[in-house]
């Protein structure tokens, strides 16, 4: 991955288009205690399989229900907090 000026492109797994990583939102499942939870990782440092997503809650919602966190990151129990939700850019400048 050393081509200068070139975007690797995701699949976001709620509504399955392909985005430049950099349009997406990563996610990745990290153990707690004995449960394995999804996190945000805004800075691509978790190991393991992440799950990339269109900003806004639209593409979370639907890749929460139909499972898609678990089959991007292949932990079956994965516990999603709804409070993950990714914003949407326009939305942050209110606070
Ligand atoms: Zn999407």
């Amino acid at each position: 991955m050393s081509r200068r000026g070139h975007i690797p492109e995701r699949r976001c797994i709620g509504c399955g288009r392909r985005r430049p990583r950099t349009e997406l939102a990563r996610f990745a499942a990290q153990s707690d205690g004995p449960q394995t939870r999804l996190v945000r990782d805004d800075r691509s440092r978790l190991p393991g399989r992440g799950a990339y997503l269109c900003p806004g809650s639209e593409c979370f919602e639907r890749a929460a229900t139909r499972r898609g966190f678990a089959r991007a990151t292949r932990v079956s129990a994965l516990i999603i907090d709804p409070a993950l939700a990714p914003v949407a850019p326009n939305s942050e400048d209110r606070r």
